[in-house]
């Protein structure tokens, strides 16, 4: 039977409660069981898809092509259980789900509401994600509720998981509520007055934690949890300190080490052999014992919010480690990118262009692409990323002036980036779209295989097949292939399904690395074997680092 443990947030949002729930989820895998993760978000949005990164950070992508939000990364990134569609829901997904019930008559006649039919249809779908009744059904799942407690945007989310623990026992679900205290300079104090108040408001719904992670600077002084303890009435083993540190591997030791994965084995009464804690230790070594440092320039739109580049900034990071290295990523933004001034990405390592949306900062980026080929410095392009060095490639090399995407450009006169209108998806069905389309989850999303062209750098990278996840709309125009390829252009990589392009690259002969691929690699790092294609590329921009920079080209 499937325990749970539900997450809550108190006092603010933004103190890692994704990080803290894949912890405490890695601890307990650790110790012998499955365990899976759930996120619920309050918002109305059916999925994160449709939203800007400034407003939500990255959209992560599972191999079933579910966009969903960016904590299903740091949970694939620290567990071994896949995430898929069922893993994320939000308020949106749950009312769509009940006015569809509601039209079906579903309901019988009956007056639908938030209690019980909401609360009910939230419950259902948490026993969905956590795979009850199916081969993914897991010995624990943990469920992280978006939003601070005291929302009124989560309040059926609290209620629902509240009726639940109610259900299932009290040694068949737990709850972790995450808190803050601010340090007062004036006062040279921790406060704990946020964390009392947030700790009484969820009992004032019925939920008592069982555990409190005090999120601070610093660590909370015995003094403090003592008192925290007290007030909202959670045994003062259960008030964890969870200070600050300066990589997110510390977290499962600093949690375990106060007895957090212990509590909850206890409470829910699992007689497992102890925590291994060893590849978080090997993980913090290698952070901490990098012997070279490489720059890569990432050329972006989003270069504000590092969340927009969430998945890739840790596949990056990891790729450092698998390379005894600390990359170091510098965000450019491509909008500030010009023929006249593209040449200070001469000082740096290799060259990122990521995905992105959207015309602004397109031309930069090309001119990014530009600079990085005839310059052979390491470049590598993930989807957008692809699409412009495609275009660049085009334009520059193929004499194919007009070269252009149709997102940019509706009526490019060389659209070599172009809408497909129909395509079988990760699940077989046929999807059609044009672009007049719904945006939201109508792009080419999930995981998809190609075969790899023998000789070529893909291939050195991942052998005959690679499948990988994808979200995006345009494609590498079919029509335009064997010109790009008559002027050098290697496309090396092939969907299984529609020939489309997955991966394009210059010869090894002209360009010791330059790669665009039209999904997502990203997604499946993890911090313990990294990436095969990033690994490769901080490789290369290892190699790229002691060779001469002095003579660099531009071309205007
Ligand atoms: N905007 C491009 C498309 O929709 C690329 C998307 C992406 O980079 N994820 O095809």
């Amino acid at each position: 039977m499937t325990k749970f443990v539900f997450v809550t947030g108190g006092v603010v949002s933004s103190l890692g409660k994704g990080i803290a729930s894949a912890s405490l989820a890695a601890l307990l895998e650790s110790r012998g069981l499955t365990v899976t993760l759930i996120k619920l978000d309050p918002y109305i949005n059916v999925d994160p898809g449709t939203m800007s990164p400034f407003q939500h950070g990255e959209v992560f992508v599972t191999d079933d092509g579910a966009e969903t939000d960016l904590d299903l990364g740091h949970y694939e990134r620290f567990i071994t259980t896949r995430m898929r569609k069922s893993n994320n829901f939000t308020t949106g997904q749950i009312y769509k789900s009940v006015l569809e019930k509601e039209r079906r008559g579903d309901y019988l006649g009956k007056t639908v509401q938030v209690i019980p039919h909401v609360t009910n249809e939230i419950q259902e779908y948490i026993k969905r994600g956590a795979g009850i009744g199916t081969p993914h059904e897991v010995q624990i799942a943990i469920v992280e509720i978006g939003g601070t407690v005291g929302d009124i945007e989560s309040l059926p989310f609290l209620e629902a998981v509240r009726q639940m623990s109610l259900k299932a026992g009290p040694n068949n679900s737990a709850f972790v509520h995450l808190s803050y205290l601010p340090w007062i300079a004036a006062a040279g104090e921790l406060k704990t007055k946020p964390t009392q108040h947030t700790a009484q408001k969820l009992r004032e719904i019925g939920i008592q934690a069982d555990a409190l992670l005090c999120r601070a600077d610093r660590p909370i002084p015995d003094e403090e949890r003592a008192k925290i303890s007290l007030f909202s009435n959670v045994p003062e083993w259960g008030v964890i300190s969870m200070w600050d540190v300066d990589t997110i591997y510390k977290v499962p030791r600093m949690l375990h080490e106060q007895g957090l994965d212990g509590l909850i084995c206890d409470k829910l009464r699992l007689n497992t052999p102890p925590a291994k804690l060893q590849r978080w230790d090997d993980l913090v070594y290698e952070v901490e014992h990098p012997q070279r440092e490489v720059t890569i320039a990432m050329v972006g739109k989003y270069v504000d919010l590092s969340d927009s580049y969430k998945s890739l900034n840790e596949a990056l990071r990891h790729a450092g480690m698998k390379n005894h290295a600390r990359v170091k990523i510098e965000y450019l933004d491509s909008e500030t990118i010009q023929p006249d001034n593209v040449s200070r990405l001469g000082k740096y390592d290799a060259i990122l262009v990521p995905g992105g949306f959207g015309q602004r900062g397109v031309e930069g980026k090309i001119c990014a692409a530009r600079f990085a080929r005839e310059n052979k410095i390491p470049y590598l392009g993930i989807c957008l990323g692809m699409q412009v060095a495609t275009i660049e490639y085009a334009r520059n090399v193929a004499g194919l002036k007009g070269a252009n995407s149709t997102e940019f450009d509706p009526n490019a006169s060389v659209p070599v980036i172009a809408l497909i209108t129909e395509w079988k998806d990760a699940d077989g069905t046929i999807k059609t779209r044009t672009a007049k389309s719904d945006l939201g989850g109508t792009m080419r999303l999930g995981a998809q295989s190609s075969d790899v062209m023998p000789g070529t750098l893909a291939h050195s990278i991942y052998g005959d097949v690679v499948t990988e996840r994808h979200r995006h709309r345009y494609e590498a125009n079919v029509n335009y292939l064997d010109q790009l390829r008559q002027a050098g252009l290697v496309i090396s990589a092939l969907t299984q399904r529609e020939q489309l392009t997955e991966i394009v690259e210059l010869p090894q002969d002209v360009h010791p690395w330059y790669i665009g691929v039209q999904f997502h690699p990203e997604f499946k790092s993890t911090p313990w074997d990294g990436h095969p294609l990033f690994n490769a590329f901080v490789r290369a921009a290892l190699s790229h680092q002691g060779s001469d920079k002095s003579a660099l080209k531009v071309v205007a």
